[in-house]
């Protein structure tokens, strides 16, 4: 065996605490090196019965990287790059260790001329983790989630067995239920959930469709099915030219307009370019940037941060027909543009600068993160966006609202300085679920689940959704060690 285990609490304190600030215990942390390795691990666990968490690289904002008992597995050294294998003129793609952080697949695959479309702002995590919670970002707008991005897994499950589960493989039958061969030839038999999932951009809980792929059972399923050991992702040709911009504007409202024009109205103009990405900065956002960003305009009260790809016939016309948007949306005359990847670049740090900026503020105030990741329909935009505002007001908590605003999906990031705005927040942001619900929304649409939002999942899926989420947990693990405090409570899992 080649694994390494780490047993002093003292050399595994990183391993304790997530990007959201969230904390924990284990008892000692694996290391892993092969498949092989996993294996072993896993069965020792299984064995022992001790509660096994799969740590990525915890920049996860839910907590479900950090176990509050039992022992961690991170695959961190199974990051083992493969090289891009072309399919076709149109077609590639890469097999990769799921310890590979995204900033290395990115290098590797832009080296060989493609794309990794998803493009979470944090480009730390480690490709098992953003599979684990189908990741997304400013891309998904033209693009979509992870998800759509893998072609194939190797995982281990909870009493040992090996998966290697290809897209186009295995279905669901018509009725929900399943079955999936594991290489030592038996299979997991089970049935779906009943539920069907908000028609929005949705990561909360097990995905579920009719007559579905079961690869896309794992994906999402935040470390409570089975551990991802490898990934082969699917690649495509980098557009011939893109231009984007941060555009700053007077008022929020006249942000938003130029969002629900190129989501809702723009037919016409797709012949000429494709939006994307539009990321939405709300005036305290911009505060948080102020300090590091001295160009930001005064008169600035949002922004948006757009990426628009084109050709180079199409370009001319593009740029003239992209201007006159900004024009009729009224963006300020300072507003920024880049057409070089260098350019580009700085306005995506600007944009992961504000994350970071909240963290680090959550972190100094001694708090857990409380921050919505619902979506909406983008109809119900300006609704959610008007009860943040006045909640936050009316209980006179800071906050900042900002994201992926053009698939109506903004992260409202309350900022307590005290244990009971702590308190009041969640529940703030528990009435602001119930409002996003029954907009047709959804109360996780990229980070999941975790420890921390448990309550929100029930309010979705309702009791009879989580027990049947719960089932199929227990197809795939049994005993229960997996990802312990992930997705379900306590009391529809097997006592360990
Ligand atoms: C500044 C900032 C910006 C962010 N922006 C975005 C964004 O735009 N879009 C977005 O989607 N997310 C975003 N995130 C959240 C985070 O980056 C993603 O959730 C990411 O996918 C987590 O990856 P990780 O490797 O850090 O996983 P971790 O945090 O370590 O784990 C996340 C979950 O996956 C499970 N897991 C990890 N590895 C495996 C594995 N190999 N097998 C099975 N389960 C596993 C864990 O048990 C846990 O439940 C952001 C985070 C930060 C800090």
């Amino acid at each position: 065996m080649t694994f390494l285990e780490k047993n002093d609490p003292e050399t595994f304190q990183n391993y304790l605490k997530d990007a959201s600030n969230y904390s924990g215990k284990a008892e000692k942390v694996f290391l892993p090196q092969t498949q092989d390795d996993v294996m072993a691990i896993v069965k020792m666990a299984s064995k022992e019965r001790k509660p096994l968490t799969v740590s990525g690289n915890r920049t996860g904002l839910a907590g479900g990287a950090i176990p509050q008992k039992g022992w961690i597995i991170s695959p961190e050294r199974m990051n083992q790059m493969g090289s891009v294998k072309v399919l076709g003129k149109d077609k590639a793609e890469i097999t990769v260790g799921s310890g590979v952080l995204l900033s290395e697949l990115f290098r590797e695959t832009e080296k060989s001329g493609w794309l990794y479309p998803p493009d979470p702002t944090e480009r730390n995590a480690a490709v098992g983790g953003t599979i684990s919670t189908n990741a997304s970002g400013a891309r998904y707008y033209k693009y979509g989630a992870t998800r759509h991005y893998v072609k194939s897994l190797n995982m281990i499950l909870a009493a040992g067995d090996a998966l290697e589960l290809k897209r186009g493989n295995c279905r669901a039958r018509e009725d929900g239920s399943f079955s999936i061969p594991l290489k030592s030839g038996s299979a997991l038999k089970g049935k779906l959930p009943g539920y069907v999932m908000p028609n929005v951009k949705n990561a909360a809980g097990y995905f579920v469709e009719r007559e579905m792929d079961l690869i896309d059972l794992l994906i999402g399923s935040e470390g409570t099915l089975g551990i991802v050991t490898q990934a082969t992702l699917r690649l495509i040709r980098p557009p011939e030219k893109v231009f984007a911009g941060i555009a700053f504007f007077k008022d929020e409202e006249a942000a938003w307009s130029i969002v629900v024009r190129q989501t809702l109205e723009a037919e016409d103009q797709r012949l000429l370019f494709d939006v994307r990405a539009l990321e939405y900065f709300d005036e305290a956002s911009l505060n948080f940037l102020k300090p590091e960003y001295s160009n930001i305009p005064r008169s600035a009260k949002a922004a948006i941060w757009y990426e628009i790809e084109t050709d180079r016939k199409r370009e001319e016309k593009a740029l003239e027909v992209w201007g006159g948007q900004l024009e009729i949306s009224s963006a300020l005359e300072e507003s920024w543009f880049g057409e070089t990847a260098k350019e580009q670049m700085v306005f995506r740090e600007f944009r992961h600068a504000l994350p970071v900026a909240v963290n680090e503020k959550v972190t100094k105030n001694g708090f857990r993160k409380v921050a919505t990741d619902f979506a909406v329909p983008l109809q119900a935009l300006p609704n959610i966006m008007k009860t943040y505002a006045d909640l936050s007001v009316r209980h006179k908590i800071p906050y900042a609202v900002f994201g992926h605003i053009g698939n109506g999906h903004l992260h409202w990031n309350l900022l307590p300085e005290n244990q009971s705005d702590f308190e009041i927040s969640w529940e703030l942001v528990k009435e602001a679920a119930r409002e996003a619900i029954e907009f047709g929304g959804t109360i996780s649409a990229e980070h999941g689940i975790g420890k921390m939002k448990i309550p929100f999942l029930r309010m979705l899926y309702g009791d009879q959704g989580l027990s049947e989420m719960a089932e199929v947990k227990k197809v795939f693990d049994p005993a229960g060690i997996l990802g312990r405090g992930n997705i379900f409570p306590e009391e529809l899992l097997p006592m360990l």
